[in-house]
Formats: structure tokens, C-alpha cells, sequence
């Protein structure tokens, strides 16, 4: 092998050997994970020459990786490490102890213990000992060893915590002002003001905006105590129809006043393991999306199915469809594929990742099929046992 007796570098013999191997990706550890075992599993078993000595560079790769990284003997003691580890657990708790000693984590422990019989592992834990928050990876060595990455993400977590602290803080301080604008518009609507046409014509603007911002205000709350675990769902058997049927009465008064066609076919013996108001808040959201998307004259459908271990609800129409580049980001939050035309029809750009994360949290998933014919919006959520 062209690499053998001369001074290679880390970024060499890693794309050596992964070009060697000829492996691609796929696989769910990252790739930087895999291709550094790759090299020590050869480094055991051949004599490549690193920096000019004998013996083979494990402490130069270790001290080459951005996070905390050390290799673990067949009895799950920590045997080499970096200096990023040594900081990370504290000193004088890497070298010669266990995970569970050097961390307290039974979690951990467990990971080790796979990853030493062969299994790559990959896992967000709490380290007790140290109080933070990090995502392990492990990988097999040979020898019955494995290599340990701690990414800490203590500080990433906390800047996420605090911008979702910040969302829901300032939205909550903002519907106070908002509803009383609201009141206020309503009033000066109301009967007994009498208004010229234009001044009628600013107060209703103030009103359709006020409106906005009051949906916006609500669904950046739900969205960011979904987001925060704050909001938990409360989960048991229930039944599909009537959910189907309450979510259906909230668009059809819209539903007409476009001529659209909504129907429903769902079998009544459905049910799902869920929280009843999450599963009618993903309905109301994909059944107004459809609604408010499918030109005059269209059909949307509210379809519920039997998969055997779950069930799927989607809400089919006859609207424009969604273009494949916007498909996978529309549950982002505030994504749009067309931002004028969401606006324009009251949206907040919100409905879909609140339809994703309630999904979530219910232990069930969300996707979207679209092209030229329309759009076919799916939830699976767990279905109850009968
Ligand atoms: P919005 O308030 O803008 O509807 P959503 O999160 O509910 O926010 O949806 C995000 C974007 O996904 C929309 O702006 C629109 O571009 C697209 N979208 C959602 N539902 C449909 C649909 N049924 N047909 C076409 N596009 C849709």
C-alpha cells in the first residue's frame, strides 16, 4: 500500500482507507466517527508509520479530533485520551476508570457495553458527574475495544432554551396589547359609530392585522411550549370519527364559501393512541392549509386509514401542489413556498411545524406528498389497541 513507510497525514490515510474500502455513507454515525475507527483498527493491525515512529499515532488522531475523544479496553476503562476529555471529566477521572466512574451514567455504561460487542452507538445524555449534556458516539474497535466522541452540548442547548424563553415571553407580553386593540376595533365597528367609508375601511385593515397578530402571538406560545417539553400530551385510546368530524365543522363554513368539495372517509372502528385536542389541532391546521390553498371549485378530502400498528389521517386536495425543492422545509418554522400568498391568506407560516412537533410529542410522524395535482398532507400516529 502506497502509504506504507512514509509520513502520511490524519486527512490522508482517512480518505486512504475510505477510498480502500470503498464504503459509502448511510450509515447513522458521523462519517469523521467512522472513517478515525477505520484507521485504528488498521493502525492495530499494521504497522503504518505516523510522524516517523513505530508506533502507531493514536494519541496524534486523538488530539486531532475537535470534541473529546479517548478508546476504551475490552473491560470499558478509559485507556487514551485527549486533552479535550481530560477537561471535559475532570481531572484525574479519564485514565484506567470506567464511563460509569468517570461520569455516573448507567446510560453511557450501557452504550460502552455495546459498542465493545460490536454495535455503534450514538445517544444524547446527561453526564451526573459533570452536569452536562453531550452526545456520545461509540465505535467498535478491534480487540474488543471502542472509541468514545463526547460532543458537549451544554452551551448550544442552553442558547436554544433561551431563544425559545425569549419567544415565549415576548408573545406572551404581546397579546395583552393585542386583544385590547381587538376589543377596540370591534367596538368602533360595532353598531352606533357612525363612519365614513374610509375611516371604515382603516379600521377594518387595523382589524384584519390585529387578527394576525393575535394568531401569530398564539401559535409561536404552542410552538415554543411544544418545543420546550413544557406542554406534554396526554395520551389514551381514542376514538378517530368524532376527532375527524369536530376538526371538519371548524373549515366548512370556509369549505363553502369557496365551493370546495371537503369530504371525509374515515371508518368509525378507527382509533389511535393520542391526546384528542393535539390530533384535532393537526387536522384543524392541515384541513385549513387545504382550504386556504385550493382554488374555488376544488375537493379536499379528509382521509383516515388502518396501517395495523398505526394509523393515517391525510388531508387531501386539488391545490397547486408544492414544489419537490420546498417539500422538506415547509415544517420549518415560518418556511413558505410562496411567502405573498401565505400572507395575503392570514398565515403565519407556523401551522405546519406546530402539525410536526404535536406528531412528535404523540410518537408519531408527519410528511407531505404534493406535485402538479395537489397536495396529500400525512400524520401516523399509534394505533389503539382493539
Ligand atoms: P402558513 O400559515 O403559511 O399556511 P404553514 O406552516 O401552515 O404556514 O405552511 C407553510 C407553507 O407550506 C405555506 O406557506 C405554503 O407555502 C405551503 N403549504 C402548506 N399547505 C399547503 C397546501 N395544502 N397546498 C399548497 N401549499 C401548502
Amino acid at each position: 500500500m502506497a502509504l506504507f513507510g512514509r509520513r502520511i497525514t490524519i486527512a490522508e490515510a482517512a480518505a486512504a482507507i475510505r477510498a480502500e474500502l470503498g464504503e459509502g455513507t448511510g450509515t447513522p454515525l458521523a462519517p469523521e466517527l467512522i472513517d478515525l475507527s477505520r484507521l485504528l483498527r488498521r493502525l492495530q493491525a499494521e504497522p503504518i508509520l505516523v510522524g516517523g515512529s513505530a508506533q502507531p499515532g493514536l494519541q496524534e488522531i486523538l488530539d486531532a479530533l475537535p470534541d473529546a475523544a479517548g478508546v476504551l479496553d475490552g473491560r470499558g476503562r478509559i485507556s487514551a485520551g485527549n486533552a479535550m476529555l481530560d477537561a471535559l471529566l475532570g481531572p484525574g477521572r479519564s485514565r484506567g476508570r470506567t464511563l460509569l466512574e468517570a461520569t455516573r451514567s448507567s446510560e453511557l455504561a450501557d452504550a460502552t457495553g455495546l459498542a465493545i460487542g460490536g454495535k455503534f452507538e450514538k445517544r444524547e445524555l446527561t453526564l451526573p458527574a459533570q452536569g452536562r449534556l453531550v452526545l456520545a458516539m461509540l465505535a467498535p474497535l478491534s480487540g474488543a475495544r471502542a472509541m468514545l466522541v463526547l460532543r458537549d452540548l451544554t452551551e448550544q442547548k442552553r442558547g436554544e432554551s433561551m431563544r425559545r424563553d425569549f419567544i415565549a415571553n415576548a408573545s406572551h407580553e404581546l397579546r395583552t396589547p393585542v386583544s385590547a386593540i381587538s376589543g377596540a376595533v370591534e367596538t368602533l365597528l360595532g353598531p352606533g359609530i357612525p363612519l365614513d367609508d374610509s375611516a371604515r375601511g382603516f379600521i377594518e385593515m387595523i382589524s384584519r392585522h390585529a387578527d394576525r397578530l393575535s394568531r401569530l402571538t398564539r401559535d409561536l406560545l404552542d410552538l415554543s411550549r411544544l418545543e420546550s417539553g413544557e406542554w406534554k400530551p396526554e395520551l389514551g385510546p381514542i376514538e378517530l370519527l368524532p376527532v375527524c368530524e369536530a376538526a371538519l365543522g371548524l373549515v366548512r363554513e370556509r369549505a363553502e364559501q369557496k365551493r370546495l368539495n371537503l369530504n371525509c372517509d374515515a371508518a368509525s372502528t378507527l382509533r389511535v393512541v393520542a391526546d384528542r385536542r393535539a390530533v384535532e389541532q393537526i387536522l384543524v391546521n392541515l384541513l385549513d392549509n387545504a382550504v386556504k390553498f385550493t382554488p374555488e371549485g376544488g375537493r379536499v378530502t379528509l382521509l383516515a386509514d388502518d396501517l395495523g400498528a398505526q394509523v393515517l389521517l391525510a388531508v387531501i386536495d386539488t391545490g397547486p401542489g408544492i414544489e419537490p425543492r420546498h417539500q422538506q422545509r415547509i415544517f420549518e418554522r415560518f418556511y413558505r413556498a410562496d411567502p405573498g400568498r401565505s400572507r395575503e391568506a392570514g398565515g403565519t407560516g407556523l401551522g405546519l411545524a406546530i402539525v410536526k412537533h404535536l406528531a412528535q410529542a404523540q410518537g408519531g410522524e408527519a410528511g407531505v406528498e404534493s406535485g402538479a395535482g395537489g397536495s396529500r398532507f400525512w400524520v401516523k400516529l399509534r394505533a389503539a389497541e382493539r
